[in-house]
């Protein structure tokens, strides 16, 4: 079969390591083309470059792609989301715990039903190519078929995924509770339907310590230990109430994170969300550990969790990731994150730039799941997972920029009034899978 060559033209800005956070990028972090040009080789970038370089290079056949007046960047990543939270985003009133119960568990326990689970698979994937998401972590529901759903839906349309089936042996409804190994029996199977298929890959999913038993967590360690390329998700230091439901039912760790630590759950590839409430010897021994902070804006500010503070865990040595936390958080765009995450920095006085804020939301975010050698840069060799964006998708939009002089003051003001308006055009493994009408 020969190769599909295409060259995608247009304004290009990629990071190619951390700008820090100083609104002027560290020498050689980033690099941006005004008419550039990416030249796709089937699913994989081949060069990167002024369009006027690589217009003489490609072959005859190849298909020419005008995005002239837009601006592309890598794929989006959103390291914590529930696809099975989609029909509760924004249900009023409610803070961590009471809002499981009132609100979460009644709608994951809809995902036993394959059909709902399909369709729901493909409405979420659909909003988060919409939104110029191209690899997500993904919390599906306890249910297998929630799981094979999901990675079914992602496979179809090629996408990089991780994603992993809900444990809970307790402290939930019936519907949702796993029979403790069975449950895990179930995360082993789709380990071996699922993981390294394709682009897919497997992530352990205990919710978190107060509705797994320690014989649960135990097992959950025991698969991690005999398989360390497989990932792992929880939650962690939410919330006040959540703590203090901790402590009780383990009084025997040292803290929310021993519980982790002592069952074997804190690896370089494990994520915890939120990690508001730490303290700095908590936050190092994450570190110690290479795991990252889902650092989750929207839903901290939306179910009143606390501001998570970024850059006490950048002076730990603990790496943070970017995520909308859909259905506790309030957008699944990068933008809605993006955004959050100012305003959070904001009140810790530590705002986010623009340089920051995409290097987190792209090739921060890979480096956290460990997959900078494939995608959240535009460079050779990586696979193409492109999102275009409209620097004239609104007036507003359109008017604003007109009025900044330079890079940094362009990008942040496309960070804070972006949406999902703003995503042209989305490509996946070197196809466009989302155009916005
Ligand atoms: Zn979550």
């Amino acid at each position: 079969m020969t190769a599909t060559h295409r060259l995608l033209r247009g304004a290009i800005f990629t990071c190619v390591d951390d700008p820090g956070e100083e609104n002027t990028p560290l020498p050689g972090t980033t690099r941006y083309w005004d008419d550039g040009a990416i030249w796709i080789v089937d699913g994989h970038i081949q060069a990167v470059d002024d369009h006027a370089a690589l217009i003489g290079r490609v072959p005859a056949e190849t298909e020419h792609v005008d995005y002239r007046g837009k601006l592309m960047m890598p794929g989006f990543i959103d390291s914590h989301v529930h696809y099975v939270q989609l029909d509760i985003m924004a249900a009023y009133g409610r803070e961590l715990l009471d809002w499981l119960n009132d609100y979460t568990f009644p709608a994951e326990c809809r995902f036993a039903e394959q059909a709902h689970a399909e369709a729901s698979a493909e409405r979420f994937l659909d909003e988060m190519l919409r939104a110029g998401t191209t690899t997500a972590q993904v919390f599906c529901s306890s249910h297998p078929v929630s799981v094979d759903s999901f990675f079914a839906a992602a496979q179809r349309r090629r996408l990089r995924m991780i994603a992993g089936k809900v444990l809970m042996d307790r402290h939930a409804p019936a519907a949702l509770v796993d029979d403790t190994l069975g449950g895990i029996r179930d995360s082993e199977r789709l380990i071996a339907d699922w993981h390294g298929r394709d682009r897919l890959s497997y992530t352990l999913t205990p919710r978190f310590a107060p509705t797994s038993s320690a014989e649960q967590l135990d097992a959950v360690g025991g698969v991690l230990r005999n398989a360390p390329d497989l990932y792992l998700q929880t939650h962690l230091s939410e919330n006040r109430g959540e703590i203090a439901w901790v402590s009780e039912l383990f009084p025997e760790s040292r803290d929310y994170l021993g519980v982790y630590e002592d069952h074997g759950l804190v690896g370089p590839r494990s994520t915890f969300a939120h990690g508001i409430h730490l303290d700095d010897e908590q936050r190092r021994r994450l570190a110690a550990e290479g795991a990252n902070i889902a650092f989750c804006p929207t839903s901290n500010l939306f179910l009143g969790s606390g501001l998570m503070d970024r850059l006490a865990c950048r002076d730990a040595g603990l790496a943070t990731s970017l995520a909308s936390d859909v259905g506790g958080g309030t957008s699944l765009s990068g933008f809605g994150t993006l955004q959050g995450a100012y305003q959070v920095g904001a009140l810790l006085g530590q705002p986010l730039t623009g340089w920051q804020g995409f290097y987190r939301l792209t090739l921060g975010n890979a480096r956290a799941l460990h997959l900078a050698d494939r995608i959240g840069s535009l460079e050779p060799g990586q696979e193409a997972d492109i999102v275009v964006l409209d620097p004239e998708a609104t007036p507003l939009l359109s008017r604003r920029l007109s009025q900044t002089g330079s890079l940094a003051e362009r990008l942040f003001a496309m960070m804070m009034l972006g949406d999902d308006r703003t995503v042209a055009a989305t490509w996946a493994d070197g196809r466009r899978v989302h155009q916005r009408p």
